[in-house]
């Protein structure tokens, strides 16, 4: 009897967490949208105005090559009524779509990367082709958003999908959606200003998180990284050749990041690391922020 009656309490408490749980989700008629990454949020705030709640699954800080999806996320992401993944290969989506589609199959799930062409993984400059010809198997760079004209494309993503569940404020979201595009020009107007005097148009980095940004621009990313690990020796030497030879002193990281290479590097070479972020939310700003220090390099 004691037994049952314990049971039953473990129901009744279980019924009341259940019910706070769903007192959770905000009834305040917003969309709750996730995505994957910072810099989607500052679009997807935009396009959606009052309308939307954005949460983000990569907070900033943290790497979407190695992420995980961790199980608070999958809780929250069970409100959602859209995803919008970026779509571009990044192995935290890639590890994580099926799950999050089998966890709510009635959320909408958006490609945000749907109209953009994926370039190559640049791993290797033209003097390591000569001796080797290394090329990456199918190693197409998943940072899409470092392009303007990519984020204008994943605006329109974001606005369709919007209207796609919500068709009542559609003229809100496009009106939303042509301010922000609008932003976008200015600040792709500025970084091309910035730019255009700019003598020797390389920049030497350590994660090449920026292909899509020096194609828009053509400048030339060199990468440190070989696909994702610490340079060997030899590709060590040549970066080092490489840098003397272009005369540079910076070498470009990622936040929060060090490497051994790096440091090896920069007392080689006489330079320094200057920290640049592909993943700020502060999407246009930062753009601008980091075409001043790509420019003073
Ligand atoms: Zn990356």
């Amino acid at each position: 009897m004691k037994k049952y009656l314990f049971s039953i309490f473990l129901i009744f408490l279980l019924v009341l967490s259940l019910g706070c749980a769903n007192q959770k989700i905000p009834e305040d008629g917003r969309l709750i949208v996730y995505a994957t990454i910072p810099p989607q949020k500052e679009m997807i705030e935009a396009v959606g105005g009052d309308k939307v709640n954005v949460g983000i699954l990569i907070p900033q800080g943290s790497d979407p090559h190695t992420a995980d999806l961790k199980p608070n996320q999958l809780v929250e992401l069970s409100k959602a009524k859209v995803y919008f993944m970026v779509g571009s290969g990044i192995e935290f989506e890639v590890k994580s779509i099926g799950k999050i589609r089998d966890l709510n199959k009635n959320m909408l799930v958006v490609d945000s990367s749907k109209g953009i062409e994926l370039i190559e993984m640049a791993e290797h400059d033209h003097e390591a082709e000569e001796e080797t010809h290394i090329e990456t198997e199918g190693g197409k760079d998943p940072h899409i958003w470092t392009s303007l004209r990519n984020g204008k494309i994943m605006v329109q993503n974001i606005y369709e999908g919007l209207v796609l569940l919500d068709p009542e404020n559609k003229d809100y979201y496009m009106k939303n959606r042509d301010d922000y595009l609008n932003r976008i020009d200015e600040a792709d107007n500025y970084i091309k200003n910035e730019l255009k005097d700019m003598d020797n148009r390389s920049f030497m980095i350590f994660h090449p998180s920026w292909g899509y940004y020096a194609k828009d621009y053509n400048l030339t990313q060199i990468a440190i990284e070989v696909e994702g690990k610490e340079p060997t020796l030899q590709s060590l030497a040549r970066v080092i050749e490489e840098a003397k030879k272009e005369n540079l002193k910076t070498i470009f990281v990622s936040p929060g990041f060090s490497s051994k290479a790096a440091e090896i590097i920069t007392k080689e070479i006489g330079g320094r690391t200057e920290v640049i972020d592909p993943l700020a939310e502060n999407y246009l700003e930062n753009l601008k922020i980091t075409t001043d220090k790509i420019k003073k390099k």
